[in-house]
């Protein structure tokens, strides 16, 4: 019979941090990430966490979405120049139209938390009712996120200086204007280290967005909604490299 080693614990993963490699990631972005990480697993253990509950946190992303607000934080109260041009508004909706095949990666924990959020909403009209690639969490009428409090990071980093770009976006016509905030980089790294970190000993999963929503509304429970949207590995991969700056 094949023997499992223990799980690693606080000390093993921060000792491993420092030689994590990750292809495909700028230089800087991964050192940032590592210390970013490295830092979290230092407050932890200060805070007496128990190593399960922090490994628990690394595999479905709470740990990466704690690391990513921070970030996202910072740059809300610092804004790059970009962002204080934004063309951003309530009802304005053309990015929550899902050109891509996933509509975007999110973590386990994301996933759970807009599981709860749309689960209530079964059988109201969702933004698929506007347009057939809208977000099913998006309100056909209002173009307003029924899950405001629950969205992504994905959805919390994105944003554009020129809505008609958006919309020429949505309409399949690539067009300049848009970006994603540099958190979310951090995020993908950071959930993407985590997956190195307890190769072996835990899964790190992601998800589809699309597929999640879509299965919240029409009423799936959690686990089959989780199940069907579950994505291959490389997704996480493919992800942070188009993310990468
Ligand atoms: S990212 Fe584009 S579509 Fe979304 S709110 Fe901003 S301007 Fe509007
Ligand atoms: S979760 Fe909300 S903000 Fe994100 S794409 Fe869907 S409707 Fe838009």
């Amino acid at each position: 019979m094949a023997r499992t080693s223990p799980p690693p614990t606080l000390r093993d993963l921060r000792n491993k941090v420092p030689s994590l490699r990750q292809s495909g990631t700028p230089p800087a972005l991964l050192d940032r990430a590592k210390k970013l990480l490295a830092v979290y697993l230092d407050t932890a253990a200060a805070q007496k966490v128990a190593d399960a509950d922090v490994l628990r946190a690394l595999a479905d992303g709470s740990a990466a979405l704690s690391i990513g607000g921070i970030e996202l934080d910072m740059q809300a109260k610092s804004p790059p120049e970009p962002l204080t041009r934004a063309a951003c508004r309530a009802g304005c909706a053309f990015c929550c139209i899902l050109t891509g095949r996933d509509g975007g990666t999110i973590t386990r924990a994301e996933a759970a938390r807009l599981h709860t959020a749309l689960a209530p909403l079964k059988g109201h009209p969702d933004g698929r009712a506007w347009h057939d690639k809208a977000c099913p969490a998006l309100d056909p009428e209002t173009h307003m996120c029924r899950a405001y409090a629950a969205r992504p990071m994905i959805c919390r980093s994105y944003f554009s200086v020129d809505a008609g770009a958006c919309e020429q976006n949505a309409n399949g016509h690539p067009t300049p204007g848009a970006a994603i905030l540099g958190a979310h980089q951090s995020y993908l790294t950071i959930h993407a280290l985590a997956r190195a970190l307890l190769a072996g000993h835990a899964k790190v999963p992601t998800y589809s967005l699309a597929t999640l929503a879509a299965a919240a509304v029409e009423g799936q429970e959690a686990t089959t909604a989780l199940r069907a949207a579950r994505q291959p590995p490389r997704a996480l991969d493919d992800e942070r490299k188009r993310a990468a700056p």
